[in-house]
């Protein structure tokens, strides 16, 4: 059976990593929404709370719910409506119309629209916010927002962050007024958490640098890290390809010599997506996917039993011209997980 291998080794190299620039291990929400970017919610967030992280941030509260017992604190990113809540749950605003489907007496993160446009407030609603939650006796823990460019060369990074400062400073106003608590702030993704050099916000949402991977790492200079997902598949029958024989739909990889070939268990039902033929990929070990990948099949140029189809998805993520995110949180949550 084709499975997924969780190198725990590694997601404990990247936490470590992540902690020191954060310099604590309190301030790091690790973001596990889908599925914990394909590797397994559950795995995951058992692994990072032996580590000793004890936040956490997810997109729905049927996630928040899996991962209840074993975090302090959870942000909840895209919730819209709750028949169940509990008080580590932290409920993201993302509109001033949400505050009134919130249940009473809960938690909640103003997201705030620095320039992303894509959820949050704007600036100026922030007085109306903060109002609105403190006549329905919302306790407001906290003030975030998005970058959109974070991983990027552009001026927008630190315009962005100019304009949080300035909600920060106008939150503080506005709760010194109302004698509320001062909220936790936070701006940061892995990209931009790494372009800090001295990071001080009260936590940072850690997504994919936890699963080993920060996009343009090179331009940035950022720290190595170490990809802790690897994907297996198992041989389910080899053939010898003879000379002018072709294999799979479309007969696209046609043998100039008498080869073998194995099929193996992973394909794009897999979330192991297609690859454009005039693209050649090479597993780690140097075998050839040949020709095109179909939904439960794919073929190889070898007959080893169990073959490691990838241990750093960044090939694969130029291949499909994409990114490394897409890559893992595509893979079905039905492959069957394997701590090492
Ligand atoms: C997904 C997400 C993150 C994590 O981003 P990474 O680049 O994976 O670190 C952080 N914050 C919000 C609001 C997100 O939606």
């Amino acid at each position: 059976m084709a499975k997924i291998l969780l190198n725990k080794e590694n997601l404990f190299y990247n936490l470590g990593v992540i902690s020191e620039h954060t310099k604590s291990k309190d301030k790091v929400a690790i973001v596990l929404k889908d599925n914990a970017y394909g590797h397994g919610i559950l795995e995951i967030a058992t692994m990072a709370s032996e580590f000793g992280i004890k936040k956490a941030v997810v997109k729905t509260l049927n996630e928040a719910l899996i991962i209840e017992k074993l975090f302090d604190y959870i942000l909840i990113l895209a919730e819209k409506t709750f028949h169940t809540y509990s008080h580590t749950f932290h409920i993201a605003l993302n509109s001033l119309k949400q505050i009134d489907n919130l249940p009473k007496n809960c938690n909640v993160h103003i997201k705030v629209d620095t320039g992303m446009h894509r959820n949050g407030i704007s600036p100026q609603e922030l007085e109306e916010a903060i109002l609105g939650l403190y006549k329905k006796d919302i306790h407001i823990t906290g003030v975030f927002t998005h970058h959109k460019s974070a991983d990027e060369l552009s001026t927008d990074f630190f315009w962005q962050n100019t304009v949080f400062s300035r909600v920060k400073e106008d939150v503080k106003r506005i709760c010194e007024q109302l004698l509320l608590p001062l909220p936790a702030f936070h701006s940061c993704n892995s990209a931009a958490l790494f372009r800090h050099t001295n990071f001080d916000e009260d936590m940072a949402r850690v997504g994919i640098a936890s699963y080993g991977y920060l996009d343009n790492a090179n331009v940035f200079k950022f720290p190595k890290l170490k990809p802790v997902l690897s994907l297996w598949a198992q041989k389910l029958s080899t053939r010898v390809l003879k000379k002018g024989q072709s294999v799979g739909y479309g007969g696209t990889y046609t043998a100039c010599e008498d080869i073998t070939v194995s099929t193996y268990d992973i394909g794009y039902g897999d979330g192991f997506l297609r690859l454009n033929e005039r693209c050649e990929y090479t597993t780690p070990k140097g075998y050839k996917v040949l020709g095109r990948v179909s939904m439960d099949n794919l073929s190889l140029n070898t007959d080893d039993e169990n073959v490691c189809i990838f241990e750093d998805v960044n090939t694969l993520a130029k291949i499909h011209d994409t990114i490394t995110y897409e890559i893992t949180t595509t893979l079905s949550p039905n492959i069957k997980k394997e701590i090492v």
